[in-house]
């Protein structure tokens, strides 16, 4: 276990520096004891980050670059982090709670974006468009300039890092603003870039308050681009300030997703999904398996196999914990954890049933038991609205209809998945679910190099993949008039 530094700086214009609005105490949600502390930026500090962003966008150095550059250096930052790995690994377990191993697997899959779109820097290409002998006539891909990032805790280097590596390879310059509850491993952005040899302004990384730091950055006039992973909340105010400024925005914000087990599924390999699915990260993922949409005929069975998993994971600090297996981190914290508690309680009040856990553990930290609740109906809150914590709700179906329409129920949709052994039952269900993601027999299936993003409240825009390259960059058609 590496040591944490008592006290981590925001990077501004090349620069570590303190914050305007102070330190703020960053907890181990492991122990509930305070870790470090982090600089908060204020509004000046902000401001600040984009003009340097700006400076370096209107230099030209980024975009006038030939692609294939840009895209080493972005590489480089990737392998930085794969570099530092250990120490990386063990901050971020600290702060964020998660075990060893899956702060590992986040590491590498930070680092895996930063090789990907370093790959594809210099594939981006305009196409040149027939108008006639009389003119010659192309489009080209330009940066929008100064992009605005604004990550959640869940997955602070993962989600960050798909951001700033399109923003980069696009040519764009970057304003990143970590989470209040786990800011510390942002830092390695910040070093990473200077290894890689970005100039001073291209890559700006801080932690402040979402009110004031966030807000400044969404509202900023020098901002160009937004992109946002959080709440649908803090989606509707990033959204609502970006467009006073006429300012685009990538929106990935929550979801509530269903995987479908139909009677000819192969059991076993859904329950491995199941341990996946819902209790990595303790839940905390924006694209969990929240609902399990359950054929009556294999209901009781699948209930007593996910139940057991439940009951079979060892839960404790993420840190004593460095391998892969069957085995749970804390939540993020006290208030997450309690605001989970809650709803499991209520559900249990609006009819449905507490099969395992449900309560918080009798131990320091911000632990809350690997949750099982059955009897859900699609109206109660709890098949609606995200827990964001390790509590999957199991919902009953006799038609394939009704799967599908239990499955579309609620105002997201963001992933989807379907467990069954006929290609046409998936076909329809991959055509019918409403989500940028359908998983078929295998939840998460995908990578880096495929498309993720919203459907309804669970936002718009694109990241990973190839499409997600296209938010970074506006077209410009240049008509040429020959003699
Ligand atoms: P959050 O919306 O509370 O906070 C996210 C970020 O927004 C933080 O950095 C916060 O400081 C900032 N913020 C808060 N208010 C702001 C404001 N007014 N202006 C600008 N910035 C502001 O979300 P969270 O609790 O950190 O994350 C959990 C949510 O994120 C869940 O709903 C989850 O589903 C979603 N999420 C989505 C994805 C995805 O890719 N779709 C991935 C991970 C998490």
């Amino acid at each position: 276990m590496f040591d944490v530094m008592p006290f981590w700086q925001n990077y501004i214009d090349g620069q570590f520096v303190d914050g305007g609005a102070g330190r703020l105490v960053v907890d181990d949600p492991a122990t509930g004891a305070p870790l470090a502390e982090q600089a908060m930026a204020d509004a000046s500090d902000v401001d600040r980050a984009v003009q340097a962003a700006k400076r370096v966008h209107e230099s030209g150095v980024l975009m006038d670059m030939r692609p294939v550059e840009r895209g080493r250096m972005v590489r480089k930052m990737g392998d930085y982090l794969i570099d530092n790995i250990e120490e990386i690994a063990s901050v971020l377990t600290q702060e964020a709670g998660k075990p060893l191993w899956e702060a590992y697997t986040e590491v590498r899959n930070a680092a895996r974006y930063f090789e990907y779109y370093g790959n594809q820097a210099e594939t981006l290409e305009g196409r040149s468009i027939p108008l006639g002998s009389n003119y010659f006539d192309f489009t080209i891909h330009e940066p929008f300039g100064v992009s605005g990032q604004v990550i959640p805790w869940n997955f602070p280097l993962e989600i960050a890092s798909r951001s700033i590596a399109c923003g980069l390879v696009t040519g764009n310059s970057v304003v990143l603003k970590s989470s209040e509850l786990d800011p510390l491993s942002s830092q390695f952005f910040a070093r990473a870039a200077e290894a890689a040899g970005f100039p001073a302004g291209a890559v700006n990384i801080f932690c402040g308050y979402g009110h004031e730091a966030g807000a400044a950055l969404a509202g900023h006039n020098d901002v160009n681009q937004m992109v946002f992973t959080g709440s649908v909340a803090t989606g509707i105010a990033i959204a609502t300030a970006a467009a006073q400024n006429i300012v685009p925005c990538v929106l990935e914000l929550g979801g509530k997703s269903a995987a479908i087990v139909h009677d000819d599924a192969d059991i076993d390999q859904f329950m491995n999904d199941v341990r996946k699915g819902i209790y990595f990260n303790a839940g905390q993922v924006c694209s969990a398996m929240s609902r399990i949409v359950v054929h009556e005929s294999i209901h009781d069975a699948v209930v007593d196999g996910v139940v057991a998993l439940a009951r079979s994971l060892s839960v404790g600090p993420g840190i004593d914990r460095p391998e892969f297996g069957l085995n749970m981190g804390p939540m993020i914290s006290q208030k997450q954890r309690d605001r989970a508690e809650g709803m499991v309680s209520d559900a249990e009040r609006a009819g449905a049933l507490v099969a395992t856990g449900g309560r918080k553990m009798n131990q320091p930290g911000f632990f809350l038991e690997p949750t099982v609740v059955t009897n859900v109906t699609p109206d109660m809150i709890i098949a609606n609205e995200e827990v964001f914590g390790p509590v999957v709700s199991v919902l009953k179906f006799s038609t394939e209809e009704e799967a599908l329409r239990i499955a579309n129920g609620t105002p997201y949709g963001l992933v989807a998945g379907v467990f069954t052994s006929s290609l046409d039952r998936a076909t329809r269900a991959a055509r019918v679910l409403r989500g940028g993601q359908v998983f078929v027999n295998e939840w998460f299936a995908g990578g880096v190099e495929t498309p993720f993003g919203g459907y309804g409240k669970s936002g718009y825009g694109r990241e990973k993949g190839r499409e997600a390259l296209m938010n970074y960059v506006q077209t410009k058609n240049v008509a040429i008039r020959l003699r």
